[in-house]
């Protein structure tokens, strides 16, 4: 039986640990072309035609390892069975060409006759315009990153512990260590003033600082921690400066 070509590539590269370089696609390109086809181009063409550009697409650069390919009207057909089990009639095959010849995803060069065989150049999905745009799209949506500024810190369980994670595992007031089963989460500005529970407004505490702190200000609750001897100057200095950060943030984001 005669190897497919994406299989010779796969041995040789198994066996020399380098994909050769052929003219063709390789066999990250293949999967990507591949995935493209079944994600973009089934977006474009009717089923009956996306089926015949994979058939198309599986011979011409899984097993010949070529762009432009010979094959007969008659193997399209009985490689595709219709609704009803049989194969497909040469007017379905002949409609189904035509679409995507019209659509650009394939070039023929020969006149199409049932029976003879033509020459058809495959294209790939990424040549087409109306795909590379699908392709930008989701990527430039991909890229986007994700506001969670917003999202609920205090109740979700988990995102509780990204403050703590954040807060490097200490509580702000007096860098006692904490642990993930053992943490408080204080608002900045408190909810009985409307406070929300934004990751800008929430700080890691422990349970003497959580309790002492109520709904005192943030800033003076560290001052009286530092006249404490619970935090030293440059500690001190530090808490401030990301507590200022966070009160920035919040505001820019509040309303
Ligand atoms: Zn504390």
């Amino acid at each position: 039986m005669k190897k497919h070509y994406i299989i010779h590539k796969l041995d040789e590269l198994i066996s020399t640990g380098n994909e050769p370089s052929y003219e063709s696609l390789s066999i990250k390109e293949f999967i990507t072309e591949f995935d493209y086809a079944t994600k973009y181009l089934s977006r474009l063409l009717k089923a009956r035609s996306l089926v015949m550009y994979l058939l198309l697409f599986k011979k011409a650069y899984l097993e010949v390892g070529k762009r432009i390919i010979s094959i007969k009207a008659s193997e399209i057909s009985e490689n595709l069975l219709s609704d009803l089990g049989r194969s497909m009639s040469n007017d379905t095959v002949r409609k189904g060409i035509n679409e995507l010849i019209q659509r650009k995803i394939i070039a023929v060069n020969t006149t199409l006759k049932p029976g003879q065989v033509n020459q058809y150049e495959v294209r790939l999905p990424s040549e087409l315009r109306e795909v590379q745009e699908m392709i930008d799209k989701d990527k430039e949506y991909l890229d986007k990153p994700i506001d969670n500024s917003r999202d609920d810190y205090f109740t979700d369980q988990e995102k509780r512990i990204e403050i703590l994670k954040r807060d490097n595992y200490s509580c702000f007031y007096c860098l006692r260590e904490l642990h993930r089963d053992d943490f408080y989460l204080d608002h900045i500005t408190p909810k009985t003033r409307g406070g929300y529970n934004y990751k800008s407004n929430l700080l890691s505490a422990c349970k003497t600082c959580n309790t002492k702190k109520q709904d005192n200000d943030a800033q003076v609750f560290l001052l009286q921690n530092y006249r404490k001897d619970l935090l030293t100057q440059d500690e001190y200095q530090s808490q401030r400066d990301r507590l200022k950060n966070l009160v920035d943030e919040y505001k820019k984001i509040k309303t």
